[in-house]
């Protein structure tokens, strides 16, 4: 033999047959994932359009045929253009992985920053910069469907509120605070990775957990005021209805505060966020416009009815579990050289593969979680009949159906889904069950 080979040698030995049956396994899992999601949209286009001539009965005397129509045609033009987001996203994945984007990003990085004058920091800095550079990429490949999602559909739809100047604004504004946070992050996990020894999972887990309950106080209090306005509840009978409606609950929230979420967008929500006593409670300007005190208060009581059954808390440490298992994951994948080849990656022979195998993992898990979604939305949309079944006892039934009919109108969401596409992407139960169960509270959290 050559000493050519050696190389390659190495590699043989230490993964004798680790490349075939990854990388098969691998682009049977995207593919899976791709056409599952195409023939649930496709599912969904048509269910929506067999059901697009007349209103269900149970709605038939609140909502509109034309309301119902424009319902329909906007599911449609959502579909239709995700149908190629998820062929395009598919495409994407494979020429990262198998066919050799994110390789030849990472010579190309280790090259100019690491090789030239190999050290501890430039080893960081070269996988700082090759995570980065794989987000900044990533996020370029997604800005024409983020356009045409905002200035196509949601344009034609009237639901678009922003200038391209905003679009622009906003997109570096984030970028830019994205590259602020993330790197300090990255930086830190990376040296973990790197110094912290077999356990530095542990560690990481650490540092993202702090990471994360840093961030639901600093999101808040820092970050959401430079995109939006918040102002004080004006409206004093309102404030005094929702201080009421708290105080029964047993639920203290700091400010009540209105955002001008129709700066960007003509849909309308309400949120909680912050921790402890920093809590607040959030409405946007476009909500309040449209529902009544009674309907403001019976969304605002589904609110609290997730807090009451601890569903944010719950969510949290679902994330941060599946995180301390994913960095578990990550740390026995990278240690493994059949993980690179296998998925068209040459691992670095002088430099620390820790960055690689973070870009290769962070690329990958989307695909390889998919199908786990029905799992996923059937938690969240049993947490939606919990807290509607609390907000029907803790303010008016009636209110809350009649609040829920008026945002299903406004976003124009169909009334007709397809199931499946419902078992795998709705977060929340569909309008006509959720009525139902509204009715009937007994046969609620199924
Ligand atoms: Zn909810």
């Amino acid at each position: 033999m050559s000493q050519a080979y050696t190389g390659a040698m190495l590699m043989q030995d230490t993964s004798p047959d680790a490349l075939p049956w990854l990388t098969w396994t691998f682009a049977a899992l995207v593919l899976l994932q791709a056409f599952t999601r195409l023939w649930l949209l496709s599912r969904q286009v048509q269910h929506v359009q067999a059901n697009r001539s007349a209103v269900p009965d149970s709605f038939s005397d609140r909502v509109s045929l034309l309301e119902h129509q424009k319902a329909a045609d906007y599911s449609g033009a959502k579909a239709r253009l995700e149908f190629v987001a998820v062929a395009v996203e598919a495409a994407v994945l494979l020429g990262w992985t198998l066919l050799g984007g994110l390789d030849l990003l990472n010579t190309s990085l280790r090259g100019w920053i690491h090789d030239p004058a190999p050290s501890a920091s430039s080893a960081l800095t070269y996988q700082v910069a090759l995570l980065l550079a794989m987000g900044l990429i990533a996020g370029l490949i997604e800005i024409p469907f983020d356009l045409l999602r905002h200035f196509g559909v949601e344009q034609r739809f009237g639901f678009n509120r922003m200038s391209l100047r905003d679009y622009a604004s906003d997109a570096l504004k984030g970028t830019a605070l994205n590259l602020l946070l993330m790197t300090p992050v990255l930086a830190a996990v990376l040296w973990l990775m790197g110094q912290a020894g077999d356990a530095w999972w542990l560690w990481a887990f650490g540092v993202l957990a702090g990471f994360q309950l840093l961030m639901m106080v600093v999101y808040p209090t820092w970050i959401a005021p430079m995109f939006n306005r918040f102002t004080p509840l004006q409206d004093e009978a309102l404030a005094a209805r929702v201080r009421r409606l708290m105080d029964r609950c047993g639920f203290a929230a700091r400010d009540l505060l209105v955002m001008d979420g129709s700066r960007r967008s003509a849909h309308a929500n309400a949120y909680f966020t912050g921790l402890g006593r920093a809590k607040r409670v959030v409405f946007f300007d476009t909500l309040l416009k449209s529902l009544t005190p009674d309907e403001v208060e019976a969304v605002l009581a589904h609110e609290l009815g997730h807090f009451r059954h601890r569903h944010i808390s719950q969510r949290l440490v679902m994330v941060m579990l599946a995180s301390l298992a994913g960095l578990a994951l990550l740390g026995a994948a990278s240690q493994w050289s059949g993980f690179y080849v296998g998925l068209g990656v040459q691992p670095n022979l002088g430099a620390p593969n820790d960055g690689l195998a973070l870009a290769l993992f962070t690329l990958i898990l989307p695909a390889a979680l998919f199908l786990l979604s029905p799992l996923g939305a059937w938690w969240s949309r049993r947490q939606e009949y919990q807290a509607d079944a609390y907000a029907a006892a803790q303010a008016d039934p009636r209110a809350l159906s009649s609040a829920l009919i008026k945002l299903y109108t406004d976003n124009a969401s169909t009334l007709t889904p397809d199931p499946w596409y419902v078992r795998f992407h709705y977060s929340h139960p569909p309008a006509v069950q959720r009525l139902a169960a509204l009715k009937s509270p007994l046969e609620t959290a199924r």
